[in-house]
């Protein structure tokens, strides 16, 4: 790869990014990432889920209500990027209206979901109308697995496997029809796969070959107790190496994207945060990154205390993300106790890696040691 096409590449996307910041000297505008957790319906109970008390005990009728998107949107500025969870998103009839009004009111250039993949038909007919709607908005899919077929199965329910590998077969066929799809696997790692999920992520790129694989790390309170999140660090080092090599693999022109390195860098900063004991990122949430609860409760992430709902102030975000309240959420940030030792991918790096000190520069992860183990923080 050429590295003066990468670091021209780089000048451009801070150039961006300056813009972009600027927009948040003074008032408080809609963040950059946008988390949102459209329904806290569930099909399955997996054992390292860390949203089971409000599956298990929120009212599923309190969700927001697609006009109620609609008024939300109208009160945002544009932003890049929504991710777009639950509980199992696809459960929602109309959850392909949800991204459809924020790609148009809000210019969203890319909108990103994780599903169970266990609906193979309703996933496959709502992706397609998201994709045939927006053809210059990328649509991001990552389906879970999370190892092979019987560690799958142990954390996620019997005959889950086979089922995300039938939906995975259909939505392949719909890349060959959309060139604004992205079709990904989404692993979370914890005690009962670790031993396995290097060995898996390697037999996922070869036999699937996805577009990338998320490698998350099981946070927060796990439905099966905290015990599973205490995997071993080595493997966690092992399955970034080994999606790092199947990086290596891909187009120059791919690789000259600093967006490329984007994954690997959030799963580096994670290990070096892990083997150092402490956050080695600068912590953005609240300003770049918010977090919306399907009943319309926000936070500046999905960790720290709400700073209110939106049903209060008539849908309207700027107002409730602008309020004394959320000032004080904000200044939370990078030092509540939740904060030392976060490992939050989705709503902590994402939103924070574009922005200095944080960075993810492609050097960060070519100049790692080869064994971390013997290394310094
Ligand atoms: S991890 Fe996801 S699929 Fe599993 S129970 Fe939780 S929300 Fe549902
Ligand atoms: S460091 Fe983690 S817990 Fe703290 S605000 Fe950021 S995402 Fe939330």
């Amino acid at each position: 790869m050429n590295v003066e096409n990468y670091n021209r590449n780089l000048s451009k996307l801070d150039f961006y990014l300056k813009k972009y910041n600027a927009r948040h000297t003074y008032l408080k505008g809609t963040p950059l990432i946008i988390s949102f957790l459209v329904t806290n319906k569930c099909n399955l109970r997996c054992k390292h889920c860390f949203y089971h008390e409000t599956i298990d005990t929120g009212n599923v009728s309190e969700a927001l209500t697609i006009d109620e998107y609609r008024r939300l949107s109208l009160s945002m500025d544009n932003f890049l990027t929504g991710i777009f969870c639950g509980g199992e998103p696809f459960l929602r009839e109309d959850f392909h209206e949800i991204i459809q009004i924020f790609q148009k009111n809000n210019k969203m250039m890319l909108a990103d979901s994780a599903s169970n993949g266990q609906y193979t038909n309703r996933i496959v007919s709502q992706v397609e109308k998201i994709l045939k709607a927006s053809p210059k908005q990328t649509y991001s899919l990552g389906l879970s697995l999370d190892g092979f077929r019987d560690t799958h199965n142990e954390i996620r329910g019997l005959g889950t496997f086979d089922k995300v590998l039938e939906t995975w077969a259909a939505c392949k066929t719909l890349k060959r029809y959309y060139s604004n799809f992205e079709l990904y696997i989404c692993s979370a790692m914890n005690t009962i796969n670790e031993n396995e999920m290097s060995a898996f992520i390697d037999w996922a790129m070869l036999n699937m070959k996805p577009d990338k694989i998320s490698l998350i790390k099981t946070r927060q309170e796990p439905r099966a107790g905290d015990e599973i999140k205490d995997i071993n660090m080595d493997n966690y080092l092992s399955c970034i190496k080994t999606i790092e090599k199947y990086t290596q693999q891909l187009d120059s022109s791919i690789l000259e994207k600093p967006q490329t390195y984007l994954l690997s860098s959030v799963n580096n900063y994670i290990f070096d945060g892990e083997y150092c004991n402490e956050k080695l990122f600068t912590c953005y949430a609240g300003l770049h990154g918010g977090f919306i609860d399907y009943n319309g409760n926000i936070g500046v992430c999905e960790v720290l205390p709400t700073i209110g709902n939106l049903r209060d102030h008539n849908m309207n975000f700027k107002e409730l993300w602008n309020t004394y309240l959320a000032t004080e959420r904000r200044n939370e940030v990078n030092c509540n106790q939740h904060c030392l030792h976060c490992t939050h991918e989705s709503e902590g790096l994402l939103p924070s890696i574009y922005f200095p000190p944080n960075s993810l520069k492609y050097e960060r992860i070519k100049n790692r040691p080869s064994n971390r183990s013997t290394g310094e923080c």
